[in-house]
């Protein structure tokens, strides 16, 4: 069977790809089985090497990298390139993690059963992770799972998502063109619930780590079975701005925060909190510039805001507006559909909290920018969601600052700025239902290790 790979912005085939069927995924890990007993032996300066390697291969393949992002996603060819330039640094920090898969002594003398007993631990691969990734960074997503888990001696069976599978396949070229031993990486393409499916409830698989919506984590969780998982999930992020901030800087971050990749993403601004007393001038600087912002074909170099993945997902998203509306939500600007899969970049205001927009994740070009009062109430409005992945604050207060930070319960809290951000080493993951564990390349690396103990009896 074949899957066809689609343009979103016209609907027009790219690429066929083969479906891979349970049989090749099953015969895929056996492969890996083996390749993976050879490549631990491979020492940590060669996995460097090949690591780097890859890194420079994407620079030096940036633009090939960046198209095929671009088309198969739907994202500006702007916003690709910017991916591409990530990934190459992800690599190099995968390179790095490569030599310093540590342990350290135990004193195991401590407590009065460990005299004359000594030791350490030590950390080895868990043997095969499986990698399940989303459509939204095609590149830079697969990156984070493939390098820090190749950085720790693993195998690596990656399911990209059937939406935008290219781009994993020129990955896997790349690796193997850097020097990447046989039978270490394998990429299979099928749907999440069958393909995907397989590989979680799969006995030889050790690590799932997976990124995408919550609705698949949760199904992830009930067949994993016994094995870690890792799951990179969504939010509604929001950014609580204060009285103090600059309204004109802020206004532009926030068009950054709510609208790049036409608000796929997944800590893209979706709820906005503005002090009261600023509320109207907020928002008079904040509507001109999502004005600004043109639509259109994501490969043209002037488009600010690409299409949508799909359809469907655009009709969810003007229903739940559209459900909005129903609950005394007011559209300030935009709102509309706009051919397949466009919608016009949308603000709202007046947002009741029993609304789709303000407690699931949006995933969409639409703001929502309601009013508060006091940095306690912000506190309350921000974490008054399921999610909790990343949020932002502006403010010039640094006890404003310190009550943000202690207060939100998210996995980062952005001061200064809007939540759409993220440096590739950094540890980045969510709290409550956004997720378990934390990627950036120092941190996955132990997650893509187990701890042996060693003891030795010094009588
Ligand atoms: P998705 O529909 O959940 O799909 C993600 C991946 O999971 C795809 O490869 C999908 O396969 C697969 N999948 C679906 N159901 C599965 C199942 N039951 N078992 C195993 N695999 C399954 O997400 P998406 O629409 O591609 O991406 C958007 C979501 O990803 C948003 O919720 C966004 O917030 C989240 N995301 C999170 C982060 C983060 O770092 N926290 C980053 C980016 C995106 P197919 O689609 O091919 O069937």
């Amino acid at each position: 069977m074949k899957i066809l790979v689609k343009n979103p912005y016209n609907g027009s085939v790219i690429s066929e790809v083969k479906a891979s069927t349970k049989d090749d995924v099953d015969r895929e890990i056996q492969i890996l089985k083996k390749g993976q007993k050879k490549y631990q032996g491979l020492s940590s300066y060669k996995r460097f090497v090949i690591l780097k390697k890859t890194s420079d291969l994407l620079r030096e393949h940036k633009k090939k990298f960046s198209h095929t992002i671009a088309l198969e996603s739907g994202k500006t060819i702007k916003e690709a390139r910017a991916e591409v330039d990530r990934a190459v640094q992800t690599f190099l920090l995968s390179a790095e993690e490569s030599k310093r898969i540590k342990g350290e002594t135990i004193p195991y003398d401590s407590v009065p059963e460990g005299e004359k007993k000594s030791g350490f631990y030590i950390r080895v691969p868990v043997g095969i992770v499986g990698a399940i990734t989303p459509f939204n960074f095609p590149l830079n997503l697969v990156a984070h799972k493939v390098g820090p888990a190749l950085a720790a001696s693993n195998a690596v069976l990656l399911k990209p998502s059937t939406k935008t599978p290219l781009t994993a396949l020129l990955l896997k070229d790349t690796l193997y063109k850097a020097g990447l031993p046989g039978d270490v990486l394998s990429v299979v393409i099928g749907s999440g619930e069958d393909i995907g499916n397989h590989i979680v409830s799969h006995k030889d698989i050790r690590v799932i780590s997976f990124t995408g919506s919550l609705n698949a984590a949760e199904k992830i969780t009930k067949s994993a079975g016994i094995k870690r998982i890792l799951l990179e999930c969504g939010s509604n992020s929001a950014c609580i701005i204060m009285d103090d901030a600059d309204i004109e800087h802020v206004a532009e971050r926030i068009v950054r925060g709510g609208y790049a990749l036409a608000g796929q993403v997944c800590i893209s601004v979706q709820r906005v909190f503005v002090e009261e007393g600023i509320m109207d001038d907020f928002v008079s600087a904040l509507i001109p510039k999502v004005k600004d912002l043109k639509m259109g074909n994501q490969m043209e170099e002037d488009t600010d805001i690409g299409p949508m993945i799909s359809k469907g997902a655009r009709d969810r998203v003007i229903s739940w507006i559209e459900e909005a509306k129903d609950r005394g939500a007011r559209v300030l600007y935009g709102g509309r559909p706009i051919d397949d899969t466009f919608i016009e970049p949308t603000v709202i205001t007046n947002a009741d909290e029993s609304c789709k927009i303000m407690g699931e994740e949006l995933f969409g070009p639409v703001v929502v920018v309601n009013k508060f009062s006091g940095i306690e109430n912000a506190i309350n409005k921000v974490n008054h969601t399921k999610y909790g992945l990343q949020a932002g604050i502006f403010t010039n207060n640094l006890d404003v600052a310190l009550s943000a930070i202690e207060g939100l319960e998210v996995g980062g809290v952005v001061i200064g700025d809007v939540p759409t951000y993220r440096a590739d080493p950094m540890p980045y993951g969510g709290m409550k239902y956004s997720g378990l564990g934390r990627e950036g390349p120092g941190f996955a690396v132990e997650e893509y290790t187990e701890i042996k103990a060693v003891v030795f009896n010094t009588p």
